[in-house]
């Protein structure tokens, strides 16, 4: 069984409008669904839980964050950033969905800005899948449309990735590495840009299928205890359990 945390920026009592008509089971509870069944066990939390919904407790019981913010960046606190980023490094997968690529966390995975260029007048996007043979992209229909999404286009300052999975395509012209993975550490991170909140886009069959092949790539096989240099006998028993 995967254990998938499903972490957003939202209070619950306090939903915009837009969204909560785009979303009415929540954003949370609409990626919560993608993952059901006896495979996976999902947890929701957001900024508003105790310690901002990113305990220590909790990120250690989590194969794979997903993790949906656009606006409140600035309100996850730097130690809540650090323990998301140790838990990557020791083995967690980290999916960064939309308007992720500007949290503290991806900033810090990746060392880089995440800047790009961006517009919102609902225009659609073609998904393009750039490498078929990626886990991520199994069953997905190549070029497929998301009938009205945010533009996210090019530049996007983040470094090299291990792999260009997606590419989208706007009606406007633009194009953008929309769907990117990266390794840190022992732990798997997806960027997926899809997902602006007032568009219903994670009700669309292709991106469910897409985010549920994340989770399923992300789990980890391995997750170290502790992260550092520890000075180790030279006996086996001295290794053994502590890594
Ligand atoms: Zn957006």
């Amino acid at each position: 069984m995967i254990r998938v945390t499903v972490w957003t920026e939202f209070d619950k009592t306090d939903i915009p409008a837009p969204v909560a008509a785009a979303y009415p089971d929540g954003m949370d509870g609409c990626l919560g669904s993608i993952l059901g069944g006896k495979d996976f066990k999902v947890t929701l939390a957001n900024l508003f839980d105790a310690d901002c919904g990113l305990s220590e407790k909790l990120l250690n019981d989590t194969d794979v964050l997903v993790y949906w913010a656009h606006s409140r960046h600035g309100a996850v606190p730097d130690d809540a950033v650090a323990r998301v980023k140790n838990e990557v490094n020791k083995g967690m997968g980290a999916i960064f969905l939309h308007s992720a690529h500007h949290s503290k966390a991806f900033k810090a995975l990746t060392g880089a800005s995440g800047d790009l260029v961006w517009r919102e007048i609902g225009e659609h996007e073609r998904l393009w899948t750039a490498t078929p043979a990626h886990p991520i992209a199994k069953g997905v229909e190549q070029g497929f449309v998301i009938p009205h999404e945010e533009m996210y286009g090019e530049p996007f300052d983040i470094p090299n990735p291990d792999c260009t999975v997606f590419l989208g395509w706007y009606a406007g012209g633009e194009v953008f590495r929309s769907g990117v993975t990266f390794t840190r550490g022992c732990g798997k991170i997806f960027y997926f840009q899809p997902g602006h909140e007032t568009f219903p886009v994670y009700y669309q069959p292709e991106i469910r299928t897409i985010l549920k092949n994340a989770v399923l790539w992300a789990a980890p096989s391995y997750r170290r205890v502790q992260l550092g240099c520890p000075n180790i006998k030279t006996s086996p028993e001295g290794i053994e359990g502590k890594l």
